[in-house]
């Protein structure tokens, strides 16, 4: 199907054969949902021997008695794991409750209000100016929203095969020193799949250089072992930023949520020992400690970095058939013409599809007609605003494999159809 090759003639030969297609679809009953990045039931049953793990052994390693208050830090077992996830030091991680994303809440916060590692003359308020943070694009929109809540006004940049546009990202920061930060998802970027290279993560370590020293990035690590495939390395930053003197600059993330049960697992903040305790002070009063009997499941059920890696090669093995199923159904559609582009996810959570031009919202209503709903159009970009209304962010996790395929058909459909139409026009 090459479109600007063709005659109005096949053209509207195109559109009739598959508005019968779409139609057939449209009249069956059909719910179908690729919208949700989140594990599959059977992956949360791989952990379910979680539950009834301490049979009343309640002692950390260094005889914590779990059960009660205090130990804002985590216990030292969780923070060595959390060290091993994101190549830190033990003293360099907190470990705390189930959700990473309530850590970059509190970090911006933090940040904005009080300053980090570089003491309270560093918080952004103390600037003049709206604060403002760099994005880049597609990305996670929950980090939009933490932006959104904040009050700080998000810049956008273009995601590379190599990461975020360094060059576009350092001229930002060279001609605007309200720009205070910006955000990674440096391995498997949601949703591109994209893992940084070496020279990006250096380019992000040394950043502060350029932008000053309360310059921080949220380092999002949230699929570091998320691998479908082969495990893929990625650049440790804290290195380049201890070779750079910019240790203060980076904060990272990561968390349990698609390793053990979403909803109760454990979160992992990584940062200079500085940061971490600018972090704790706020924390503290917030806080009298994390849910240290939940970290201690953990612990029995994942005692080291192999055990963990050996279970996600049993997510991996879950997922696997579904990310290769909506690749199979891309390839064969849209390999031979230029209808969308994607990226063959080598691990995370997502599969990241571009249409030609002004097309996304048209898929994406066009599908969920047919009863397949898709993440809305423009949720991968600050403020909803893709300017080119062209990225779709496909989640396979949930569904069946079945499913999976079945949605991946209409999908497919649906894409052909609207950009069918759009030639017509
Ligand atoms: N960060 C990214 C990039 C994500 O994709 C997600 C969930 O989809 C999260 C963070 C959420 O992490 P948590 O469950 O630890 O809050």
């Amino acid at each position: 199907m090459n479109l600007q090759h063709a005659s109005a003639e096949e053209l509207r030969q195109w559109e009739a054969d598959l508005a019968n297609e779409y139609n057939a679809y449209c009249e069956q009953t059909i719910n179908l949902d690729l919208t949700r990045g989140k594990p599959s039931a059977d992956q949360l049953n791989l952990s379910d021997s979680i539950d009834g793990l301490l049979k009343g052994n309640y002692l950390a390693e260094d005889g914590t008695d779990t059960r009660n208050y205090g130990g804002l830090e985590g216990i030292s077992e969780a923070r060595q794991l959390g060290a091993d996830i994101l190549g830190l030091n033990l003293d360099e991680v907190l470990a705390q409750g189930n959700s990473s994303l309530t850590l970059m809440f509190h970090t911006m916060f933090i940040a904005r209000d009080f300053g980090l590692g570089n003491g309270p003359d560093s918080a952004w308020k103390n600037s003049t100016g709206t604060i403002k943070f760099i994005c880049p694009v597609p990305g996670y929109d929950r980090h939009y929203t933490v932006c959104e809540q904040l009050g700080i006004e998000m810049l956008t940049v273009a995601m590379t095969e190599n990461g975020p546009d360094m060059d576009a990202v350092e001229a930002l920061v060279k001609a605007d020193p309200n720009i205070k930060g910006m955000w990674c998802v440096p391995k498997y970027s949601n949703p591109t799949g994209t893992i940084y290279s070496d020279e990006t993560v250096e380019r992000i370590a040394k950043l502060a250089t350029i932008a000053g020293e309360n310059f921080c990035v949220f380092w999002d690590n949230a699929y570091a072992v998320h691998d479908l495939n082969d495990v893929k390395p990625l650049a440790n930053i804290m290195d380049y930023c201890r070779t750079h003197g910019t240790e203060n600059s980076v904060v990272q993330f990561a968390s349990t949520s698609k390793i053990t049960h979403a909803g109760s697992g454990v979160a992992f903040i990584g940062s200079s020992k500085s940061n971490l305790a600018a972090y704790k002070k706020v924390l503290g009063v917030m806080s009298i400690g994390p849910d240290k009997t939940n970290q201690l499941r953990h612990m029995r059920l994942l005692p080291n970095y192999d055990a963990l890696l050996d279970h996600m090669q049993r997510h991996a093995a879950l997922l696997k058939p579904r990310f290769e199923c909506v690749l199979k159904h891309l390839s064969e559609a849209f390999s031979e013409n230029d209808l969308g582009e994607w990226e063959s996810a080598e691990g995370g959570y997502f599969i990241s599809f571009n249409t030609r031009p002004n097309l996304a919202k048209t898929v994406v209503e066009l599908a969920a007609n047919a009863g397949v709903k898709l993440t809305p159009a423009g949720a991968t970009f600050p403020y909803g605003n893709d300017l080119q209304d062209s990225n779709i962010r496909i989640a396979p996790s949930v569904p069946s494999l079945e499913d999976v395929d079945q949605a991946m058909k209409i999908f497919v459909t649906c894409v052909k159809l609207a950009s069918v139409r759009q030639a017509l026009n």
